[in-house]
C-alpha cells in the first residue's frame, strides 16, 4: 500500500525510498521522551531536546520539544526566517525560559536536491518520523518524471489522514465579501482517498480498457474514449476524520459539526461518508452523550437545542458553497471528503481575504505536519516582500496542537493588531487604503512588538 504512494509515473518503486518503507514499517511503536544525542539527519545533528510522543492519536508534549522544520523552496526562505522568530517570540512571552522550541532543520524540495541529490531524502522522512511534529513552507512541485508532489507525499508516506484548514477573518484585511467576520469555521477534509488516491488511468490505455470491459459486464455503459478515475471512500476513513472533527467540536465547545457530501448523486461513497458519520455518533461514547443529529433534534426535540450537546447535520456540497456565502454564522466545524474539502478550504479561504494568510495543518495519529497552503510564488523569491501569514499562523496551529495554548493565541493576537494598523505586506497593502508597506521581516518584527 505504501508503496503505492511513492512510485514514479512510470510505477517503479523508488530503490532508496523502499528501504524507508522497511524503515516506517517497522515503526517507532516504543517512542520514549529523553534527550537525543549523537544522532544526524542529511549530515545536521540533532539538537539536544526531548521527542514528541502519541498517546491515543494526542500529542504528550515535553517541555523542550525537537521540532523538524523544512523551510520551503522561493519564498519559502524570507517566510521561514520571519516566521521562526514570531513563535520562538510568543513561546518565550508565554512560558519564559520553561518551555522552547529545538528546531531542527530537515531537507527538501530545492534545497534538498541540492544537498542530497534528492528531492524527498529518506533522512527527512526518517527524521519526521522520529519527532513526529513538523513545520514546512511551501515546495517546488518537480515537474517531470520524478516522485509526484511532495507534499502528496508526505501526506500519503504518513498516513496524514486529516488535512485541518481553520478560516477566520483578522479585522482589517480586505475581502470580497460585506460581513466576512461572520465566516468562522474549521474544514477537515479527509486527505489519503477520494479521486485523490491516484487510481487512474489514460484513455485508450489496456488498464482503462479493462475497466470499461468491467463495467459492461456489470451492465454499465462508458464511452469506449473514456480515461478512468476510480473514487475510493471507505468507511474506516471516514469514520476516523468524522471522529477527529467531532472531538475537536467537543474539546473546543463548537456548537456543530456539518459533513458536507455530494450523496444526493454519489450514494455509495459521499452519501455513505454520511451515514457511516451519523453510525458513528449514535453508537459510540462520548459521541452518543454529547451529540445529536439533526434528524434527532426534530424528530425528538422540538428543534430545541440542549445548550450542552453539538449538533451533527450534513449538507450537500453544492449547497454548502451558498451557504457559506449567505448563513455563515450558522457553521462551525466542517467534516469533509477530499475533493469536496479542496475546493471548499479554498474558497472560504478567499472569502475571509485570502491564501496569503491562510494556515493549514496535515494530521495523523503519530506524525503531524503544519504547512502553507499557498505555492512558492518564485517570483518575489529572497525579496524579503511575501507575507509570510500562513506559516506563522501554521505555526500557532502548531502550537494549540501541541497544547501550548497561551503561545497561540499571543501570534493571533499580535497579527491581529499589526494588521488593524494597517501595517502589512504588499499582497494586502495593495487592495487597503492607507496602509504600511511592510517587507516579510518587518511584518515578523511588528507582530513580535504587538503581542
Ligand atoms: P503560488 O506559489 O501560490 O503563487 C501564486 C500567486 O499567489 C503569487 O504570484 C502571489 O500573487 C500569490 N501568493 C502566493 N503566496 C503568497 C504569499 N505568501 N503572500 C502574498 N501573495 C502570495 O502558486 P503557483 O505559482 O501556482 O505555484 C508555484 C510553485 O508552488 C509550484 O511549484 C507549485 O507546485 C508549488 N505549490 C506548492 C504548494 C505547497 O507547498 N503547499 C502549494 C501550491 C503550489 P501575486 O503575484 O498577485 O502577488
Amino acid at each position: 500500500m505504501l508503496s503505492s504512494w511513492l512510485e514514479n509515473e512510470s510505477g517503479t518503486t523508488f530503490p532508496r525510498i523502499r528501504f524507508l518503507l522497511i524503515y516506517v514499517k517497522r515503526g517507532y511503536k516504543g517512542k520514549t521522551m529523553g534527550q537525543v544525542i549523537d544522532k544526524t539527519y542529511n549530515g545536521l545533528k540533532v539538537p539536544q531536546g526531548d521527542k514528541m510522543t502519541f498517546k491515543d492519536g494526542k500529542p504528550v508534549t515535553p517541555n523542550h520539544p525537537i521540532i523538524p522544520f523544512i523551510e520551503g523552496d522561493g519564498t519559502g526562505r524570507d517566510i521561514w526566517k520571519a516566521s521562526v522568530r514570531v513563535i520562538d517570540a510568543a513561546v518565550k512571552k508565554a512560558y519564559g525560559e520553561e518551555k522552547s522550541i529545538k528546531w531542527f532543520e530537515v531537507y527538501a524540495g530545492e534545497k534538498a536536491k541540492d544537498a542530497t541529490g534528492e528531492w524527498l531524502p529518506e533522512d527527512t522522512l526518517a527524521a519526521l518520523k522520529e519527532f513526529g511534529v513538523g513545520i514546512k513552507g511551501p515546495l517546488t512541485t518537480p515537474v517531470g518524471g520524478g516522485i509526484r508532489s511532495l507534499n502528496v507525499s508526505l501526506r500519503q508516506i504518513f498516513d496524514l489522514y486529516c488535512c485541518v484548514r481553520p478560516v477566520r477573518y483578522f479585522k482589517g484585511v480586505p475581502s470580497p465579501v460585506v460581513a466576512p467576520e461572520k465566516l468562522d469555521v474549521v474544514i477537515f477534509r479527509e486527505n489519503t482517498e477520494d479521486v485523490y488516491s491516484g487510481i487512474e488511468y489514460v484513455a485508450g490505455s489496456a488498464e482503462a480498457k479493462k475497466f470499461i470491459d468491467l463495467c459492461e459486464s456489470l451492465g454499465k455503459k462508458v464511452r469506449p474514449d473514456s480515461g478512468i478515475g476510480i473514487k475510493p471512500i471507505s468507511k474506516f476513513g471516514s469514520q476516523r476524520l468524522i471522529k477527529r472533527a467531532m472531538e475537536y467540536a467537543i474539546e473546543r465547545g463548537k456548537k456543530s459539526v456539518t459533513m458536507v457530501h455530494k450523496g444526493n448523486i454519489q450514494k455509495f461513497t459521499e452519501g455513505a461518508f454520511r451515514d457511516w458519520g451519523y453510525e458513528l455518533a449514535a453508537g459510540e461514547e462520548p459521541f452518543k452523550t454529547k451529540i445529536v443529529s439533526e434528524e434527532t433534534l426534530w424528530d425528538k426535540m422540538d428543534g430545541k437545542m440542549p445548550a450542552d450537546k453539538i449538533l451533527l447535520n450534513d449538507r450537500i456540497a453544492d449547497s454548502m458553497f451558498q451557504q457559506v456565502l449567505t448563513r455563515p454564522d450558522e457553521y462551525s466545524v466542517l467534516a469533509t471528503t477530499n475533493l469536496n474539502g479542496d475546493y471548499l478550504s479554498d474558497a472560504c479561504a478567499a472569502q475571509v481575504g485570502g491564501l496569503g494568510i491562510a494556515p493549514g495543518a496535515n494530521i495523523g495519529d503519530d506524525c503531524a505536519i503544519f504547512e502553507a497552503t499557498h505555492g512558492t510564488a518564485p517570483k518575489y523569491a529572497d525579496k524579503d516582500v511575501i507575507n509570510p501569514g500562513s506559516v506563522i499562523l501554521s505555526g500557532a496551529m502548531m502550537l494549540e496542537y501541541m497544547g501550548w495554548v497561551e503561545a497561540c493565541n499571543l501570534i493571533h493576537e499580535g497579527l491581529a493588531k499589526t494588521i488593524q494598523q494597517k501595517k502589512v505586506t504588499y499582497d494586502l497593502e495593495r487592495l487597503m487604503s492607507g496602509a504600511t508597506k511592510l517587507k516579510t521581516s518587518e511584518f515578523g518584527d511588528a507582530i513580535i512588538s504587538n503581542m
